[in-house]
Parts: structure tokens; C-alpha cells; sequence
């Protein structure tokens, strides 16, 4: 990959996101040895930039960075001083001028990570920017879909809920179609964004018809954060139409798996008895996570394996 950044899989060829995913396979091996380390990016530094909430994709940024030897600053703006006013550039530029190799950003705004590279020296990566996209998300559940079935080509992907907020969604949607999956995207209408018609996708608002024959299901989080004003009647309304059941799952193929990006609402999108089933395979995505960021780290900062 000749790339310096990582915003989006929009802008990715298919070679690149195959390359990626290869990469990130033989980096797997590594987190299951007793010493989980290599030497690729010594000497570099990563910083963690996160202006939103996280809980997974920040310490399996960390993690990533540690295992490839990087040093690695996370900074979280809710003790810096973003919170005396300091803008984002201005921030970004002072700990840039600590010579800083990478930068890993989420905020809450659509475009803030491509914005980073119209002024910082080192790689940037989308951690997740608004409603925009999550790449690293997007290749973490390739790569779970790969070492599960073997293949993304030809398979029935369904992703369902709120699609209209959901960054994962739109990464995952680019991938899975590029790759050549079947991807039908399921919620009620108020959370289908039109934009989706311009895609090779499928709109089935009904979810027991949506999840007919389907290889994967990806379960969304209602994004209460970025919502303003009424998307559907009623939590008790939308929990029966669109939360993921044992019954529901009757109609899948039967060795289908469901993933979920994390965090779930227990009960909402998801029923407990189906997220702690054989079927779940949300803490595989988890696993998965730390290889394919130690894949776009590497592949970024050009490091050798
Ligand atoms: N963790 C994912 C994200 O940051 C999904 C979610 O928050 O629901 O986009």
C-alpha cells in the first residue's frame, strides 16, 4: 500500500484492502505468542487522538502499536486544553511538533480526519469521524468474515439498524460490496439514508425478510448521540421490529454468524441470548481488531515484516 493515510475505504482500491487483510492475517500469530512483540516500528511514535468516547478502538490501537514497538501517547480531550477552547488544529500542530510519526483520531465531526492531513506532517487514520467512516472497523469484520467462512465473495451480508448514523455502516457497506458480497441493509425507513440507492445494496425493511438466507448479520447500535428529533415512535416499537432474536435467526443460513462494532445495547438491537451464542462472534471482531491495526500501522509507516 503506497498510502501515507488512512481516511476512508471509499477512497481504497481492492488490492489495497486485499493487501491489507493479508497482512493482517499473518500478524494474528503474534498476539497468541507468550512474547506478543516485534521490532517493526521501533522507534516510532503513534499518538491516539480521540475526541469521542471509546472503549475498544482505542486500546486496540494501543495495543497494535505496542506490539509492533512503537511508542504510544493516547490523549483524551476531556483532560487537555480543548477544554480551556483550544482548537483542533492547534492541538494537533503542538503535539506534532513533539516529531510524532502517526496520528489515530476520532471526533465527532465528518471530515475531521481528512481535514488533519491538509496540515500535519505525519500519517493520519480515521478512527471514526461523525457519521463519515470507520475503515479499521470495516477490516476488522472482513477479516472476521474471511477467517470464518474463507471468503467474502458471494456472501449475504446483512446489516441492520441505524444505518443513517452510523460510520460502520458506511465502511462496511463499501468493503463488503467492493470485496463482492451480496450486502442488504435493513432498519426502518427513517434510518435508511437515500444516499444508498447510488450503491450496489439491497433495502429490505422488513428484518425477517432481510435476514433470509443471510451468511452474516451485523447488528448496529441506535446512535442516540448524533440524533436529533423522533426517527421512530417508540424504543418499545422499534425493539420488536428490528432486535435481533433466537427465532429471527431460524431463517439464516445455519452456520450464519452475527457481529456487532460495539458497544451493544443488551436487549435493544440485540437479544442476550443471541449475543452470548455460539453464533455471536463479536469478540472475534475484538481479536481481529489488534491485527488489522497492526496491519494499517505498519503498512502506513512503511515498516517491513
Ligand atoms: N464503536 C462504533 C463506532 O465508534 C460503533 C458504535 O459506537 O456504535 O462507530
Amino acid at each position: 500500500m503506497k498510502r501515507k493515510h488512512l481516511i476512508s475505504i471509499e477512497e481504497l482500491e481492492t488490492h489495497e484492502i486485499k493487501e491489507t487483510l493479508e497482512t493482517a492475517k499473518s500478524f494474528l500469530e503474534i498476539s497468541k505468542r507468550p512474547i506478543k512483540k516485534v521490532p517493526t516500528l521501533r522507534g516510532k511514535t503513534v499518538v491516539n487522538l480521540f475526541f469521542e468516547p471509546s472503549t475498544r478502538t482505542m486500546s486496540s490501537f494501543e495495543i497494535a502499536a505496542k506490539r509492533l514497538s512503537a511508542d504510544v501517547m493516547n490523549f483524551s480531550s476531556a483532560s487537555s486544553s480543548v477544554r480551556k477552547g483550544e482548537t483542533l488544529k492547534d492541538t494537533v500542530l503542538n503535539l506534532e511538533a513533539m516529531n510524532t510519526d502517526l496520528l489515530v483520531i476520532r471526533h465527532s465531526a465528518s471530515g475531521a480526519a481528512k481535514f488533519l492531513t491538509t496540515f500535519c506532517k505525519s500519517s493520519v487514520v480515521n478512527a471514526g469521524d461523525g457519521t463519515h467512516e470507520h475503515p479499521t472497523q470495516a477490516l476488522l469484520d472482513a477479516l472476521t468474515v474471511l477467517e470464518r467462512k474463507g471468503r467474502l465473495n458471494g456472501m449475504k451480508v446483512v446489516i441492520v439498524g441505524d444505518i443513517l448514523h452510523s460510520r460502520v455502516a458506511r465502511s462496511d457497506t463499501f468493503l463488503f460490496t467492493k470485496m463482492g458480497s451480496k450486502v442488504v441493509l435493513s432498519g426502518p425507513s427513517s434510518l435508511l439514508p437515500s444516499y444508498f440507492s447510488s450503491l450496489p445494496v439491497k433495502v429490505e425493511y422488513n428484518l425477517d425478510k432481510a435476514v433470509e438466507g443471510a451468511d452474516v448479520i451485523i447488528m448496529l447500535r441506535l446512535q442516540l448521540e448524533r440524533m436529533v428529533g423522533g426517527f421512530f415512535p417508540t424504543l418499545r416499537e422499534y425493539r420488536e421490529r428490528y432486535r435481533l432474536t433466537p427465532w429471527r435467526l431460524r431463517a439464516t443460513k445455519p452456520d450464519a454468524i452475527v457481529m456487532h462494532p460495539g458497544p451493544i445495547n443488551r436487549g435493544i438491537e440485540l437479544s442476550s441470548d443471541v449475543a452470548d451464542s455460539g453464533r455471536s462472534v463479536i469478540l472475534e471482531q475484538v481479536e481481529k481488531g489488534v491485527a488489522v491495526r497492526m496491519a494499517v500501522l505498519s503498512l502506513l509507516l512503511g515498516g517491513a515484516r
